[in-house]
């Protein structure tokens, strides 16, 4: 909240805030439970802003697509994601208000559709 008409334009401090790339929902990147976001809470797409591997930012900024949910030794769900350009993977925590729909449908999909005819497990 500032009327400075000297104060310098947003290129120091960084934005709280990031449009998602796929429905456009602006995101802030405060979680409610006092993480740090990096996918939308709604659709749970991200952006391939920062470099995994070298570390630092990235400069790919292409769409990351969630493709599965991994469960870490503590319990917690982490989304997996891998970008539409580079293929790069990322994980980044689920956050208490992330669509439930979307990740549930994720938590199940290799079980609703598995590789291999369940047949092959005869009748239990
Ligand atoms: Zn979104
Ligand atoms: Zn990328």
């Amino acid at each position: 909240m500032s009327n400075n008409p000297n104060s310098q334009p947003s290129s120091v401090l960084r934005t709280d805030t990031f449009d998602c790339v796929r429905c456009g929902l602006t995101v802030t990147t405060h979680a409610p439970d006092g993480g740090r976001r990096h996918h939308c809470p709604s659709c749970l797409h991200s952006r391939h802003v920062t470099d995994r591997v070298a570390g630092g930012p990235s400069d790919c900024r292409a769409r990351m697509n969630p493709i599965a949910i991994a469960v870490l030794r503590t319990g917690d769900w982490t989304v997996v994601h891998r970008c539409t350009r580079c293929r790069e993977l990322a994980a980044g925590p689920v956050s208490g208000d992330d669509n439930q729909l979307v990740l549930m449908r994720m938590a199940v999909r290799p079980l609703a559709q598995p590789p291999f005819p369940l047949e092959a497990f005869g009748d239990i």
